[in-house]
């Protein structure tokens, strides 16, 4: 199911006086769900001390949400400068942090080294570029041929990310020779994965990897991280993966590794989808219809609020406000005003019939939601709300402006003759 039958419960409760305070378009997140699920994910892999989640920042980029999830004793991974100064603004650094970029730049470097976030470099040819050699230090692996990429994020062979196969202990044996000391193997092969074995798959991986370098050049891992991905249902029919089996599953290969080895490395993850998806959801008016070759339901927020079904022609779950036991329906296509005709939040989608002022509600919009939206036709990013666990509805970030918009274009006049 996309979003629960309680956050649907709670919404519903405070949504009508919500939308009369705020006004449309919002996204809206749930604390209560946001904590219940960390809280699962932590006794999951609770068989295993020093098991961490690292929050992928990128998915859901609001200090308020960030600070529900540091109160769990979560971390967060960055992959740019920004995103560290943001989890800095909550009081998380050094080893709380995982920096995890790619095609690193200079200040990139800087930026990590300055916070000293656990660097997860992306490539061996970064080795030098690193100034000085931290004491821990971690390598982004890419499996090649090895592994069979899931279906969303691709063919490792053909992803840009991490260091090859045959340069992993090469790699390992380069930032020693610089110093290094302490190590973690990193990877991120999935995205919106619903079967656990895969991720289990990953460990397995990861562990072999580890195996490998350690006993080739003598060193021990302090952990693997094995990166975000883990899925959630968007559609009805879909089964939400089985994280207690995922956790039992990878809790047993780190059991018998230690048992093998003599020691383990802890567990890491920094899943984002997983965390934040299903507690949060768009909240749109209707506000206008159309009906030309097909039928049109027109709402009050665009694809500057929501690009995944435009992007990834990704499905969204969408039910009307009130009209959940609705008898009529009939098959539209739910849009924005984007001069883009992506700009689209369901396509021939089975809705009750709605009249204007009706509230949509979008599912499962808690991650790479609003983080992804942008400012193409001058549509402006709406606001952040979040339901607290005590009823009270927060506004954790403001609509944008068309002040926003143009505060870009102010600046000194800078012409090169
Ligand atoms: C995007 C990303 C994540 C989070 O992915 P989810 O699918 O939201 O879990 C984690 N790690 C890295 C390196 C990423 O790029």
């Amino acid at each position: 199911m996309p979003m629960s039958e309680a956050f649907h419960r709670r919404l519903s409760e405070v949504l009508e006086k919500t939308v009369e305070h705020f006004g449309t378009p919002f996204h809206i997140y749930d604390e209560i769900g946001i904590i219940e699920t960390c809280e699962t994910l932590k006794k999951a892999f609770a068989g295993r001390e020093g098991f961490k989640e690292f929050f992928a920042v990128k998915a859901l980029p609001n200090p308020d949400i960030m600070k529900i999830m540091k109160d769990q004793g979560f971390g967060f991974d960055c992959s740019s400068a920004p995103e560290l100064l943001l989890s800095e603004s909550i009081n998380s650094r050094g080893e709380e942090l995982m920096f995890t970029s790619n095609n690193t730049s200079v200040k990139d470097f800087e930026a990590a080294a300055d916070s000293g976030a656990i660097l997860n470099l992306d490539d061996i040819s970064l080795i030098p570029k690193v100034m000085a050699m931290p004491e821990l230090i971690c390598f982004r692996y890419n499996p090649g041929p090895r592994r069979k990429g899931n279906k969303i994020i691709g063919n490792p062979i053909e992803s840009k990310y991490g260091v090859s196969h045959d340069q992993i202990v090469d790699a390992y044996r380069l930032v020693i020779n610089r110093g290094a000391k302490r190590f973690g193997m990193h990877t991120m092969l999935a995205s919106n994965e619903l079967n656990h074995e895969y991720m289990v798959e990953t460990t397995s991986m990861l562990l072999s990897m580890v195996e490998l370098v350690a006993e080739e050049l003598d060193i021990t891992f302090e952990f693997i991280n094995i990166g975000g991905g883990v899925g959630i249902p968007y559609r009805p029919d879909q089964i939400p993966l089985n994280i207690e089996a995922m956790g039992k599953e990878c809790i047993d290969l780190l059991d018998s590794f230690e048992e093998k080895k003599g020691w383990a490395p802890l567990l890491f993850m920094e899943s984002g989808r997983y965390m934040t998806g299903p507690h949060g959801a768009l909240i749109t008016k209707v506000i206008n219809h159309k009906n030309i070759y097909r039928k049109y339901v027109g709402v009050d927020a665009s694809m500057s609020s929501l690009m995944r079904p435009g992007m990834y022609e990704a499905y969204h779950h969408i039910h009307i406000h009130g009209k959940e036991n609705a008898k009529s329906y009939e098959t539209v296509d739910v849009v924005g005003s984007l001069c883009e005709n992506i700009d689209k939040f369901a396509v021939q989608r089975s809705l009750p019939l709605t009249t204007e002022g009706d509230i949509l509600v979008i599912h499962d919009t808690g991650a790479h939601g609003h983080a992804m939206g942008f400012n193409y036709n001058a549509n402006l990013r709406p606001k952040e709300l979040l339901l607290r666990a005590d009823g009270r509805v927060e506004l954790i970030r403001r609509e944008e402006t068309p002040e926003d918009y143009f505060a870009t274009l102010r600046f000194e006049k800078d012409i090169l003759h």
